[in-house]
């Protein structure tokens, strides 16, 4: 960050900018992008144009998709905003997919490939918007990494079978797990309970 930095500010000199650099607005405005522009570099960019390094930060649990498809096959194969969020690592608007409120018992499996991710007794209401829960039902099914999209360290979630992105996972849930899964209804398809 620093080499861009010393880059960007000498090519302003040569230009003869660098009576820009003298205005501290100017000077915190360009610090902050470029913290954010090294931020995500260092995190792969995941989501955005990180293509190249499609699973940035590697953890214990990581495993290689078994669900495999050409993006030209995913896009045919799922809606509109399953796709955007699944394959583009997108975020629907809070309160507006179809299971933020949906309380019903049954379980949720991945929108992409069908693989068991949540059950509704772990499900909960946060105020959030999103769909909630406390806890995997398979947490092989899951994987952790992080992402900086937003500037800042978050644990996103992506499916382990099919490598599509859910979500996000924070440590401000209810006990006894202290966790909040909190996933794009578009990431996934409810299964409602046999039993009554
Ligand atoms: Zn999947």
């Amino acid at each position: 960050m620093h080499t861009v930095f010393l880059v960007i500010s000498g090519a302003l000199s040569m230009k003869r900018f660098s009576g820009l650099l003298r205005n501290a607005r100017m000077r915190v405005a360009l610090i902050s992008l470029l913290t954010l522009v090294a931020c995500a570099s260092e995190a792969g960019a995941p989501g955005v144009e990180g293509k190249s390094t499609p699973s940035p930060a590697p953890t214990s649990k990581e495993k290689e998709p078994t669900v495999k498809k050409t993006e030209a096959e995913w896009k045919a194969a799922l809606p509109p905003m399953t796709f955007h969020v699944l394959r583009e690592k997108g975020t629907e608007r809070a309160f507006t997919g179809a299971l933020w409120d949906d309380h019903a018992p049954g379980t949720y499996v991945c929108a992409g490939c069908g693989a068991l991710l949540f059950k509704s007794t772990e499900k909960f209401e946060s105020g959030c918007g999103w769909p909630s829960f406390s806890k995997a039902a398979e947490s092989s099914n899951i994987i952790e990494s992080v992402d900086f999209l937003l500037g800042y360290p978050r644990t996103e979630l992506t499916c382990a079978k099919c490598g599509g992105h859910l979500g996000h996972v924070f440590k401000d849930g209810p006990p006894p797990t202290g966790l909040r899964y909190c996933i794009n209804s578009a990431a996934m398809v409810k299964v409602p309970s046999t039993q009554q």
